[in-house]
This record gives structure tokens, C-alpha cells and sequence, in this order.
């Protein structure tokens, strides 16, 4: 047994969502919340000052396991995971071998149980090998283990076809199975991953416009208005697609979408300072731009926030900017960086910030996971929010050392993590 004491939990849906209690843990469960809670013999957490939230739950990270492991593993990226207070990951699809088959999903599966110190869950592919042509069985794979479908990172990262888009919209209907869509049109893209703005202007680098992300959004949601069928946008980076996103939902259309942590807290004006650090896909883009998707997060119209945790080796980023790889490693920095300049700015309320990494992912999944209720499975995190710190990409547990915010000022760091009952973090350190 586990006993939790005189933490203040953050209770997203309740109408009083900030309250000092005790949590009682026993095996895998929440057994008991409550006000001066005893128990013999029961492990104790004194967590006096600090936070109480369900354990992060991230709807979008690469992995790079199978076949890419000298970025990151199983064990490294779920030990980042837990060290950022996540205690359910997703993993991305766009491995080698890619997971397109239900014997690569379980074989996948198998191998996260034994390996990873979270819940780690897998997307799998819409299409045979990523390549957005012929889909894959979504009803061997739903049955494998796979919780949504999606390209993202294989190929143009989302089929481009719209043939091919029609057959996945009934295949995935059909199942069951939500799609989760990487918004990118091929034939407008251009590979700088810069925003068409004042620094592509600057550094003398074609830029890629928001109507690249925009314009797929559009092609699906007309399809999507004929045969609406749970359908995820991830990592918006433009006001337009807000706007699409809200209208489609006012419509009744079964949308979600996320946005992720660099998003909402950098311009393309990182790049100036960062330089290929802040190569990302989608680009980074303008205030006015950043400034949509915080007003689409506090408004609903953006349900979640994912990190696209993206590891690469140093040498893939110690180069040209149009050369270096794309993304940014987001697990260990995702709350602390959300928390310092949206919640402590006022841009956004705790709960919140909180509801966008737990309940509302776990709704996207449907997973029971997300929420501190008695006879829920016991995935906590205790935060001390009050210590100032820096970011630390030497002190990282994945492999991956690519963060525009190494040596950033931050608060907000998870001292201790449960997974199913079991301490995995203990005073901000792995067990
Ligand atoms: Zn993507």
C-alpha cells in the first residue's frame, strides 16, 4: 500500500479543482481520497506543497524503436516519459520495420510491457509501409493493441490521395478506430521546415506557408461532413486551422486536434537563437499564429496538447539548417515549459493545463486513464511547482539532447510517479 499525504490535487472537471487530500494506493488501484487518511504499514508519500495530478498521458511520440534506437529506446524514451511526469505514452508509427501489421504491433507491445517503465500504447499505420497508397487491416491491428491510426513521420506523413483518404475514412468507421492526421499537403510543402515569414525571409530560405497545413484540413473535414467518423488533427501550428477546427466542431463533426509545447511557446523567431534546435514540422510560426492556438486550447477547439517528441543524434542537428533533421525532444521539458509561460503568464489556469494532458487525451483514446478517482488505475504524479530550476539537456534520461530550451529558466518538475500502483520516480530521480 501506498499512502499519499496532504497533497493538493488538481481535479480538472470538479468545480473546486484545487483541494489538499490524502490518496490510498493498494496494488494497482486508487482505493481511497480523502482527509486525514491512515494506514498501517502502507508506504508514504509526504507531499506537503507540492501537486497532485493524474499521470500525463502524451498522444504523440516518436520512439524510434524498432530500428532507430541509437536516437532512442523503449527504455530510454520511457524513462524521459516518466521523468516528465508522463505515465502513458503513445508511440509513433513511423519505425523500421513501420507498424503496419498486427504481428509488428504485438511483437511491439510485448516487447514496451517488458521494457518500458510506463504504459506505452502504439499507433499503427493507415497505410502498408507508410507509403499513403494501400491501406493496412485496421480490424487486425484495432485487435492487436492499436488505439489510432495514423502515417505521421512515414513518407508525406499523412496519404495524399484523396481516393485513398475516402477508403480510410469507412475503413477506420467501419472498426472503430480514431485517425489521427499529421496536416501537410506534399505538393505545397517545401523541406526547409521554415515558416514563409520574417526569418525564412531573413536567412534566404523558401519558406512553407500555413495553407500547407490548412488546405488538408479542409479536403478531410468536406470528406469528413459525408461520413463523419472520429477523426484526431495533431500539432496545429496555424490559426486557420483553429478556425477550420472550431466551425467543424460547431457543425457537429466528431473532431479532436492537439498542439504541442513549442507551438504554443515559440515563434519562428526561435530560430534565430536556436537555430536547427528549432527545425521542427510543422514550422515554428508567427506571434499572431502562436497567439490563435493558445486562444484555440483555452477555448476547447484544441483538446489536447502533445509533445511530438522527436529525438535525433547530435550530428543530425550540427549541420546546414536545411540539411538538419526535424524535431525537438519534448518529454522532459513539456510541463515545465507549459507550465512557466502559460500557466504562471496567466494565459492558462492549472486544471486547465492539466485537463490538456490527461483527461482530454485519454478521452481521444478512449483509455480509462487520466483522472484520480477511487477504483482508477493508480498513474499519479506529484509536482513541485515552486522550485525554480534549469533545464538540463546533459541530465536527460532519452537519448536524444535536441531542446531549443537547454539552460532555460522553468518551474514545475515531477518529484514523484506512479505507474499502476508502482513508484518509478522517486525525488525527481528514477528508481
Ligand atoms: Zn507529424
Amino acid at each position: 500500500m501506498l499512502l499519499i499525504k496532504n497533497g493538493i490535487l488538481v481535479n480538472t472537471g470538479s468545480k473546486n479543482p484545487l483541494q489538499q487530500v490524502d490518496i490510498l494506493v493498494s496494488g494497482k488501484k486508487i482505493v481511497k481520497i480523502g482527509k486525514n487518511l491512515t494506514a498501517t504499514k502502507a508506504q508514504l508519500i509526504n507531499a506537503k506543497g507540492r501537486i497532485i495530478t493524474a499521470g500525463l498521458i502524451d498522444l504523440h511520440t516518436h520512439l524510434r524503436d524498432p530500428g532507430f534506437t541509437s536516437k532512442e529506446t523503449i527504455a530510454s524514451g520511457s524513462a524521459a516519459a516518466a521523468l516528465g511526469g508522463f505515465t502513458t505514452i503513445v508511440a509513433m508509427p513511423n519505425t523500421q520495420p513501420r507498424m503496419d501489421t498486427a504481428e509488428k504491433i504485438k511483437s511491439f507491445l510485448a516487447r514496451a510491457k517488458s521494457e518500458g517503465v510506463v504504459n506505452i500504447l502504439t499507433t499503427g499505420n493507415l497505410t502498408q509501409n507508410g507509403e499513403g497508397k494501400l491501406l493496412t487491416n485496421f480490424a487486425a491491428l484495432k485487435k492487436a493493441g492499436v488505439k489510432i491510426l495514423t502515417d505521421d513521420g512515414c513518407g508525406d506523413s499523412h496519404p495524399q490521395d484523396l481516393e485513398v483518404e475516402k477508403k480510410l475514412i469507412a475503413a477506420a468507421k467501419k472498426v472503430k478506430l480514431p485517425v489521427m492526421m499529421h496536416a501537410e499537403d506534399s505538393e505545397m510543402k517545401c523541406n526547409t521546415h521554415l515558416h514563409a515569414g520574417v526569418v525564412a525571409k531573413k536567412l534566404g530560405i523558401r519558406g512553407s506557408s500555413a495553407e500547407c497545413e490548412t488546405v488538408m484540413i479542409e479536403r478531410v473535414l468536406e470528406l469528413l461532413r459525408k461520413n463523419p467518423t472520429p477523426y484526431h488533427f495533431t500539432h496545429l501550428s496555424a490559426a486557420g486551422s483553429v478556425d477550420l477546427i472550431r466551425v467543424a466542431k460547431k457543425r457537429g463533426l466528431p473532431i479532436t486536434a492537439d498542439t504541442t509545447p513549442h507551438h504554443l511557446t515559440l515563434t519562428e523567431k526561435a530560430i534565430l537563437d536556436s537555430g536547427t534546435l528549432a527545425k521542427v514540422n510543422p514550422p515554428l510560426r508567427s506571434e499572431a499564429h502562436r497567439k490563435a492556438l493558445i486562444a484555440g486550447v483555452k477555448s476547447g477547439v484544441i483538446d489536447a496538447i502533445a509533445t511530438d517528441h522527436a529525438p535525433h543524434l547530435a550530428e543530425e542537428k550540427n549541420c546546414e539548417f536545411t540539411k538538419a533533421a526535424v524535431g525537438l525532444v519534448g518529454l522532459e521539458t513539456a510541463f515545465a515549459v507549459l507550465y512557466t509561460d502559460l500557466v504562471k503568464r496567466k494565459l492558462l489556469t492549472l486544471p486547465q493545463l492539466i485537463e490538456k494532458l490527461t483527461t482530454a487525451p485519454a478521452k481521444i483514446l478512449k483509455l480509462k486513464a487520466g483522472e484520480i478517482k477511487v477504483g482508477k488505475e493508480a498513474d499519479i504524479t506529484i509536482w513541485d511547482i515552486e522550485t525554480a530550476y534549469k533545464i538540463d539537456k546533459t541530465k536527460f534520461a532519452s537519448k536524444g539532447r535536441n531542446t531549443p530550451w537547454n539552460g532555460k529558466k522553468v518551474f514545475g518538475k515531477a518529484t514523484d510517479v506512479i505507474v499502476g500502483g508502482k513508484i518509478v520516480v522517486k525525488a525527481g530521480k528514477l528508481v
